[in-house]
């Protein structure tokens, strides 16, 4: 068996450990002679499961009694529908477009009210946060909507938007977990595991409970209402049962590690080793503005294209994964994740190093 340093940006790595410790208990969960896979999600032995998953998220989140955590499906594109037909009581909704992640998200909003898109980066390739301290919020916004963290371009708000007084969503699916965060600073948090958390086919939400009403959108399937899902504390239908078990090791991995500070730390440094080297390279470069960047995801060109080319291709023969950058935009990025070992990133830069000895 040989592991290779996985930079990609979804579905991407996951903890060793966890995945060793699930197969260690893929045929028999604890002594049950199954497979999480296999068993009821009404059993008592899962009930533990995802009732310890949510405990450990709202630890390690300090998430308040006055927000539900919800496991949900549909990857974080649902979400995208989801929220204007929960959240859209006056059908008006302030977006900020940061990426493709929020564009395609307040154009789902525009089938459903008046979305404004309030700021946006598009004018540079999204290669900044826009300044969000006095942005012409509507009077009568039901919420003002943000993508914290841009996975395609490794932008991430180092601030929150002003909202004047509006509730704040944000789509956290590839910041989730990897710094602490203060909550009450949220109307709703969610975002899709596959990134930082979990297997693909879980999103979480953590939404505060005066915005779980039954007054929605008229046709609002009832699989897309929060209020049925908060009430049946994620277990409405069948959940993606084998998927939250996974997270909630991840959960407990992440409390080992020492919790959210600890992780701000240790990903701190990790992407500093990489941003430091692309700062004084001749041959690579960042892309995003450097008050901008994200600990997550890092993208960077050599501004040849065949040359980039040539660099994931070898990167790919020496067992770094996944370095191609997003369709769109072309070039390199390295997804690092918290997953990720700081050992995967320093020999990336070696790597690097030793790349641009070769081809400058
Ligand atoms: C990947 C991603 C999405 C889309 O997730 P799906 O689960 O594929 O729908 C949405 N937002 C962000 C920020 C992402 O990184």
């Amino acid at each position: 068996m040989s592991r290779v340093y996985n930079f990609s940006a979804g579905p991407a790595v996951l903890p060793e450990e966890v995945l060793r410790e699930a197969a260690e208990e893929m045929l028999d969960y604890r002594g049950s002679g199954m497979s999480v896979m296999e068993m009821s999600h009404r059993s008592k032995t899962y009930d533990k499961i995802i009732k310890d998953a949510e405990a450990d998220l709202r630890e390690l989140m300090n998430i308040p009694d006055n927000y539900k955590v919800l496991f949900l499906q549909g990857g974080a594109s649902q979400q995208f529908a989801m929220i204007p037909m929960n959240l859209m009581k006056n059908k008006v909704a302030d977006y900020i477009v940061t990426g493709q992640w929020a564009k395609k998200a307040y154009q789902e909003a525009c089938l459903y009210g008046k979305a404004n898109k309030i700021a946006s980066s598009e004018d540079k390739t999204f290669s900044y946060i826009p300044d969000c301290s006095d942005l012409p919020i509507s009077e009568d916004a039901d919420y003002v909507y943000i993508c914290e963290n841009n996975t395609i371009y490794g932008t991430k708000y180092k601030t929150l938007p002003n909202t004047k007084g509006k509730p704040l969503v944000a789509d956290v699916s590839s910041c989730f977990l990897s710094e602490p965060v203060d909550v009450t600073k949220y109307g709703l948090i969610y975002g899709g595991a596959q990134k930082n958390i979990g297997p693909a086919g879980v999103v979480i939400v953590i939404i505060r409970e005066d915005l779980i009403t039954e007054d929605v959108l008229p046709g609002t399937p009832t699989m897309l209402r929060y209020k049925i899902h908060a009430d049946n504390e994620s277990l409405y239908n069948t959940p993606p049962a084998y998927g939250i078990y996974i997270c909630g090791k991840v959960f407990k991995w992440l409390k080992k590690m020492g919790g959210l500070e600890a992780m701000k730390e240790y990903n701190e440094k990790k992407a500093k080793i990489l941003y430091d080297y692309l700062d004084e390279s001749k041959l690579f470069r960042g892309t995003v503005r450097k008050e901008d960047r994200s600990l997550m995801n890092v993208p960077f060109v050599t501004g040849n294209e065949e040359l980039d080319a040539k660099f994931v291709k070898e990167a790919t023969a020496a067992g770094f994964v996944n370095l191609k950058g997003h369709r769109t935009v072309g070039g390199m990025r390295a997804s690092i994740y918290n997953a990720m070992p700081m050992e995967g990133v320093e020999k990336l830069v070696e790597f690097m190093k030793k790349f641009e000895a070769e081809n400058l």
